[in-house]
């Protein structure tokens, strides 16, 4: 068990981005009695969004936050998972509980709920929320780093940790340019509402062919559908920031043709208000932290979705950084501890999709889709795949998270 050393008021943090990470290393840093601002370039905390799930780990973090209950009171409880053909015929219906490698420690609500629910925890504290606004310049010195923000303001903080996404600015901003850390698996995604036209509640519906998969998933009674357009990319192209325009036409060409209710959601897309698109990419660095910068979440780990483990693994290392910094003097002291407390954990979730047989919903040959389906019919017999589990379950609980109260 790990004793926090010091208590030293005077530490002032600045941290940027106020999704999952950033508020976490709030309250964490608030209640070790540092000065904390964070500053997020959105208006506000971004309350929408696609449900994300709490495992392993993770869920003793958010215990220790006193946030179980309430996060399990969000529990959406998705109950089926229906695999349907171009005529929207259905060719599987399994039970998500029966993929679910830990059952007791899972917790899968929306993302918007969560980020609500660790905003609203950093407040009556000491917290500075400063929206609308983005770090521009960093300089480093002996004591502090100077910082200027896009609004013109400057300030000085003793440490600056960047909490700020996939495309994180910090990181652009002290390492340099993000390719040579992104790693492309090799599929790009769209994400947006649209009306729930089918019916559908507590659950998902796919369609897939070799290459692409739409996805439409209802939580609990919704009227409103979360779809999700995904498609295989090639070398050339992954990993190319389109616009929003063109993203849309690329989605649209590629499934042009597409059956189910691919046409429909297609329109929808040319329709949505809330487009959200991405490569689905790794972040992988050889090191999280340079001079009083550190990094956490997606900005120095990112997973992707294929391992359904972003959110976990930046709730755990936000606590562990936010720990060592309340433990040592020294910044560079505390970054080293938070990586080596934190990187085996990070690496082997990031490690997940790579296993041999692990599945995705999103696949890119004919021959992966029928390995899939060979799954399914096992699944379906009532075969669970038991040892895949039992391993899963163990990378999600790998890390046995420090205490840090004095
Ligand atoms: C489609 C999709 C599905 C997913 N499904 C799952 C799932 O099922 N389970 C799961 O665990 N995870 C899932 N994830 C991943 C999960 O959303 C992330 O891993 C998690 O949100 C990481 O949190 P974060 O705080 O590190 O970064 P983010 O949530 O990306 O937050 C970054 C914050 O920084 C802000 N920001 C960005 N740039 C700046 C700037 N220049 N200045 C100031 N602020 C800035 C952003 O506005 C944002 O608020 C999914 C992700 C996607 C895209």
């Amino acid at each position: 068990m790990q004793k926090m050393t010091t208590r030293d008021t005077s530490r002032s943090v600045l941290i940027s981005g106020a999704s999952i990470a950033g508020p976490v290393l709030a309250y964490w840093l608030n209640r070790y009695g540092f000065d904390v601002t964070l500053v997020e370039r959105a208006p506000a905390v971004r309350s929408g969004g696609y449900p994300i799930d709490i495992r392993g780990t993770a869920f003793d973090v958010v215990e220790r936050m006193g946030l179980l209950k309430a996060v399990q009171a969000a529990h959406i409880d998705s109950r089926t998972l229906t695999f349907v053909n171009a005529e929207g015929k259905s060719l599987a219906t399994i039970s998500p509980h029966d993929l679910a490698a830990n059952e007791e420690r899972d917790v899968e609500l929306p993302r918007g709920t969560l980020t609500t629910l660790f905003y609203d925890l950093t407040q009556g504290g000491t917290v500075r929320y400063s929206f609308n606004d983005s770090i521009e310049t960093l300089e480093e010195g002996s004591t502090g780093v100077e910082v200027g923000f896009k609004s013109g303001k400057r300030g000085r903080y003793d440490v600056v940790l960047g909490a700020d996404g996939l495309h994180s600015n910090t990181r652009q901003l002290v390492f340099g340019p993000e390719e040579p850390f992104r790693r492309d698996l090799g599929f790009t995604f769209s994400g947006f509402s649209m009306p729930n036209n089918l019916g559908l509640s507590h659950g998902a519906i796919i369609y897939s062919e070799a290459g692409r998969t739409a996805l439409a998933l209802a939580v609990g009674e919704s009227l409103e559908l979360s779809v999700m357009l995904a498609y295989a990319t090639e070398k050339t192209e992954s990993g190319m920031r389109l616009s929003p325009q063109e993203q849309i036409e690329r989605t649209a060409d590629v499934f042009r043709s597409g059956g189910w209710e691919v046409p429909r959601m297609v329109e929808a897309l040319r329709r949505a208000d809330d487009l959200y698109f991405d490569t689905v990419s790794q972040i992988r660095m050889p090191r999280w932290s340079k001079g009083r910068v550190a990094l956490v979440g997606d900005s120095a780990y990112a997973p992707s979705f294929f391992t359904g483990q972003g959110t976990s693994i930046a709730i755990v290392g936000a606590y562990v950084l936010a720990g060592e910094l309340a433990s040592h003097e020294n910044p560079a002291d505390a970054f080293a501890a938070y990586e080596r407390i934190t990187r085996p954990f990070v690496e082997a979730n990031q490690d997940l999709p790579f296993r041999k047989g692990g599945t995705s919903l999103i696949l890119r040959t004919q021959e992966e889709l029928d390995g899939r389906s060979r799954m399914f019919a096992s699944l379906m017999k009532g075969d669970v795949p038991k040892k895949d589990n039992d391993y899963v379950r163990q990378v999600h609980n790998s890390l046995l998270l420090p205490h840090y109260e004095r």
